[in-house]
């Protein structure tokens, strides 16, 4: 049994060890005696979306996201029929932005895949730091680092979580990424999945369903690395006595 996970240009979006998103989807699925077969696909070569179970598109600066976009025209067909069909993505940051209409910086406007009702425009003033969501996939909080130029606005669409501390999509809007089918576009780095397994375990057992069939729920693991991990950012907070402190500390499962 396996599931094979495809690597979108590593040579030019990889910020913030988004890598590591990669490395803890194999490993969850080899602990649970699941094969994980990496297949990276470089700017220029041909995408086999046929072939994935999972697709993961990292962050890049503007400059490197604009070297991606000359290759969406070729796969922005594939892709889309891929998540139609309930295929899984993970795009982080600059990767979400690319999966909306469009990102328009300063100087131009850089087409995106429409793949997801999003649309990003950057604006002065970089919104960086620490940032924890409540998401409804996770009973833990998610945490991770964000850092980007771009406001990005999902209209109706369903947020991947609620900012608890941070600036999330906009800054202003309250929400942090998005979420439609079996995407989840978000800012956070960090990586993202190591300290929140359990929104690597759901998009795990979303890809087994898609090439297995039946409904997957996988045997849970100590995790206790996982939740340290977690927990550290989490507390760090709640110690300096934020305003939100209290939302957050409902939340914990420790
Ligand atoms: N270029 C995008 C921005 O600054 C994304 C940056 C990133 O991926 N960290 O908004």
């Amino acid at each position: 049994m396996k599931l094979t996970i495809g690597h979108l240009y590593p040579d030019l979006l990889n910020l913030y060890g988004d890598r590591g998103n990669i490395q803890c989807l194999s490993r969850r699925l080899q602990w649970r005696g699941i094969e994980a077969e990496v297949r990276p696909f470089f700017a220029g070569e041909r995408v086999d979306f046929s072939r994935l179970d999972l697709v993961l598109l990292g962050g890049g600066s503007d400059r490197e996201q604009e070297l991606v976009c000359r290759q969406l025209g070729e796969i922005r067909q594939d892709f889309r029929s891929y998540v139609e069909d309930g295929g899984v993505v993970l795009a982080v940051c600059g990767g979400y932005q690319i999966l909306g209409d469009y990102y328009r910086t300063a100087k131009k406007e850089i087409p995106g895949l429409g793949i997801l009702p999003l649309y990003t425009e950057w604006e002065p003033g970089r919104l960086v730091g620490n940032i924890i969501l409540d998401s409804p996939l996770s009973l833990a909080p998610v945490v991770g680092f964000e850092n980007h130029g771009g406001r990005t606005y999902i209209g109706e669409g369903t947020p991947f979580g609620r900012v608890l501390l941070g600036y999330g999509n906009t800054k202003t809007s309250g929400n942090e990424g998005m979420m439609y089918r079996h995407v989840i576009g978000t800012y956070l780095h960090g990586p993202l999945l190591p300290k929140n397994p359990e929104i690597c375990d759901y998009l795990l057992e979303r890809a087994l369903e898609r090439r297995f069939g039946g409904v997957w729920k996988l045997k849970k693991l100590s995790d206790k690395l996982e939740r340290w991990a977690n927990s550290s950012i989490v507390g760090r907070y709640c110690d300096r006595g934020y305003v939100w402190r209290e939302r957050v500390r409902r939340r914990l499962p420790f």
